[in-house]
């Protein structure tokens, strides 16, 4: 269907026009520049961009000319998809447990900054990676809120640790810097301070300077109505924070945002197949699909319902069960959505904010799963 316009109005145009049958990814790439522009703009370090959160190529492409000139890579594939689109970009590989092979991988490849939370693993990047010019950063964690999914359940040492693996990344002759991720969707810009008061006393408990932090991602996307992402306010709290606990000393700061950048640059069309006795809604997506994190990170609540002819529903809200195409029980949305009441069998819903953690975990299950790609100027 993409091939009758390779560049629709909007996602209301999309629908009157094809009547898409699946589900249907639409990519705004002006709104994605303005997001990026926006970081580089107000963010007091280098931005990195995290490629697993969508490693559509249009994505990387339009993030490149907007003048992003730095990925966050977690493995060998991704690091290929880097140095091919955009060649002499930086590239972190930024996930803290690597297999021997993927470790030789990324060294032939040119990979010069790295990050871990554990001794055993730092171990395995000194016996196999040559230190020169070669930075590593331990990444710590601390018990804060904020982020709306905690990342430390998995990775991140405690800051007694990190200090550890500060003084051996030193001592090893490797550039050393620190490291953290806050949690994806961190609305709360104190998370950040708290990290950065915690870089210094990891470094002073080291008896080391580092050279970078990197403040990670969990830089919020517009998902809920009324929670609209305060970036700056965010930004402009690093910046002081680093500036006041390091002084003139202070690191160099580092962020690697993914749904933060790509995640309004995109709204999913899904289709109504049915309303099953006047209550529960039957969508063409869900959970296996492109609404796979939200069982996870909570709905994506701007949803808008629009008729075949691409017309607005007008009718009041009303909490609807929302269930996936499969035949899984999980398939379901988390609780009740709310949205025109007067929702009906073939009308589309267009979730807005939908660009992390969509296009890249969609599956095939059930048979399902086929999400066909457009482009938009806009995507009101
Ligand atoms: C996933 C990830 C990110 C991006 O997180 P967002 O919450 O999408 O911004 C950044 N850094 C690392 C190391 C990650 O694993």
């Amino acid at each position: 269907m993409t091939k009758q316009k390779t560049v629709w109005q909007n996602p209301a145009e999309i629908i009157r026009e094809t009547r898409p049958e699946n589900p249907v990814m639409v990519f705004a790439p002006t709104v994605l520049q303005d997001t990026a522009k926006r970081f580089l703009k107000g963010f007091p370090g280098l931005v990195t961009y995290a490629v697993k959160s969508n490693p559509d190529e249009a994505v990387v492409e339009n993030l490149a000319s907007a003048g992003i000139k730095g990925f966050d890579v977690a493995s060998p594939a991704e690091i290929e998809l880097i140095g091919r689109l955009v060649p002499g970009a930086a590239r972190h590989y930024h996930n803290p447990v690597r297999s021997r092979a993927e470790i030789k991988a990324a060294v032939d490849a040119g990979i010069k900054a790295w990050s871990v939370d554990s001794a055993s693993e730092l171990e395995k990047l000194i016996e196999l990676v040559p230190a020169e010019d070669c930075e590593i950063s331990p990444r710590f964690k601390l018990p804060v809120t904020g982020a709306i999914y905690d990342f430390g359940s998995k990775f991140g040492a405690t800051p007694e640790l990190a200090a550890d693996l500060l003084k051996r990344v030193a001592e090893a002759g490797f550039i050393p810097s620190l490291t953290f991720h806050p949690g994806t969707q961190c609305t709360d810009p104190g998370a950040w301070e708290q990290y950065i008061r915690t870089a210094r006393d990891i470094c002073d408990s080291a008896g080391v300077r580092a050279k970078r932090l990197n403040v990670g991602g969990g830089f919020p996307s517009y998902r809920v109505h009324g929670v609209e992402p305060q970036l700056e306010d965010i930004f402009d709290l690093i910046g002081a924070t680093a500036t006041e606990v390091f002084g003139d000393d202070a690191p160099a700061l580092v962020c690697e945002p993914g749904r933060g950048l790509c995640a309004d640059a995109f709204s999913l069309i899904t289709r109504v197949k049915a309303v099953r006795d006047g209550q529960a809604v039957f969508l063409n997506d869900g959970v296996y699909g492109g609404l796979a994190e939200l069982p996870v990170v909570g709905n994506l609540d701007r949803v808008q319902v629009f008729t075949p002819d691409g017309q607005q529903r007008g009718g009041e809200d009303a909490g609807r069960v929302i269930f996936g195409p499969t035949c899984d029980s999980v398939d379901r949305l988390p609780g009740e959505l709310l949205m025109a009441s007067d929702v009906q069998e073939g009308d589309y819903i267009v979730f807005s904010g939908a660009g992390a953690y969509s296009v890249v975990t969609n599956t095939r299950f059930n048979g399902f799963g086929e999400m066909t790609r457009a482009t938009a100027l806009r995507l009101d």
